[in-house]
């Protein structure tokens, strides 16, 4: 009996140990799974930042090959730079030493072209573009100033018939003798004397009165009428004779020097009308 009191204690006791084992087991299952999970989790995390890391080095490395080269050019356009500024150091040398001769040569000829490109070749005296070019300095000079600003227009008369007359070489020489006449009665400063055109010749007098332009006008006539070149062609004169205009003005901004020149132009053409070798003068007022 008590032998089989023992026998039933030792299996319940067996019994309690085995649902102890067994539950033990199931824990261990549990812990065994949870950590499969876990293990497959840090795998798949593991292989995710492999592939990040991977990715940045590929990039780094990239970004190394583009820093590289871009150092590669700028040592290379470092190099031309220095270069080139070795070569304008050499080029402001030679202007600093050599400057004043050359800017000298170059006034020189720029004031020779300018000349050349100005003045009348037969007459030596300034041609239609010197005398616009004056004409036009003047009149706003005169604006500023408000001074009076006179011009002289003198053609002279019959002078297709004195080259039929005496040959178109006479022609010329009568042109330059005339030339000579005017530039020797017009010695007051800032005044000019120009071949317009042809057989005309236009004087600019700038602060100059009515009546100053008109005695000058007056001086040129009768000094070309000394000359006493023979014109047998003209209708008027036995010798060669001229026509002026003279007009006279207060130049205004608004107003052009054509004004002045449109003028002087009118009076020359009344003069020839009225018989020619005289002077006809006008005062532009508005
Ligand atoms: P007017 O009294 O109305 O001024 O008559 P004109 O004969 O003087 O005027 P016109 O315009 O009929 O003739 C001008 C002449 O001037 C014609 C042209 O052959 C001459 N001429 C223009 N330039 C020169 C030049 O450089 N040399 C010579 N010899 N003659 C020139
Ligand atoms: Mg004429
Ligand atoms: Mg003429």
């Amino acid at each position: 009996m008590t032998e089989g009191i023992g026998l039933e204690n030792q299996e319940s006791q067996l019994l309690a140990e085995i649902a102890q084992l067994h539950a033990e087991i199931e824990r261990l299952k549990r812990d065994g799974h949870d950590l499969q999970v876990a293990l497959s989790t840090t795998a798949e995390h593991g292989d995710l930042i492999e592939a990040q890391l991977y990715e940045t080095n590929v990039k780094l490395q990239a970004e190394v090959v583009e820093r590289q080269r871009a150092e590669a050019m700028l040592k290379a356009l470092l190099d031309i730079i220095s270069r080139e500024r070795d070569d304008l150091a050499i080029i402001l040398q030679t202007i600093r030493e050599h400057g004043d001769a050359v800017d000298t040569q170059w006034h020189q000829k720029f004031n020779e072209s300018t000349l050349l490109a100005s003045s009348d070749s037969l007459t030596q005296i300034a041609n239609r573009r010197g005398f616009d070019e004056h004409l036009n300095y003047q009149w706003q000079q005169m604006v500023r100033e408000q001074a009076a600003l006179a011009v002289i227009l003198c053609d002279i008369d019959y002078f297709k018939q004195y080259n039929d007359t005496y040959g178109h070489p006479a022609g010329d020489n009568c042109l330059q003798q005339v030339a000579r006449v005017l530039r020797a009665a017009v010695n007051r400063p800032q005044a000019l004397v120009a071949r317009y055109g042809g057989e005309e010749f236009a004087v600019i007098l700038p602060q100059t009165e009515e009546a100053e332009a008109l005695e000058l006008a007056e001086q040129i006539q009768s000094a070309i009428a000394k000359l006493q070149i023979p014109h047998l062609g003209s209708r008027i004169n036995p010798c060669v004779s001229v026509s002026m205009g003279v007009a006279w003005a207060i130049p205004r901004e608004e107003r052009s020097p054509n004004s002045l020149i449109a003028e002087a132009d009118r009076c020359l053409y009344l003069a020839k009308q009225q018989g020619r070798n005289r002077i006809v003068h006008q005062i532009i007022t508005e």
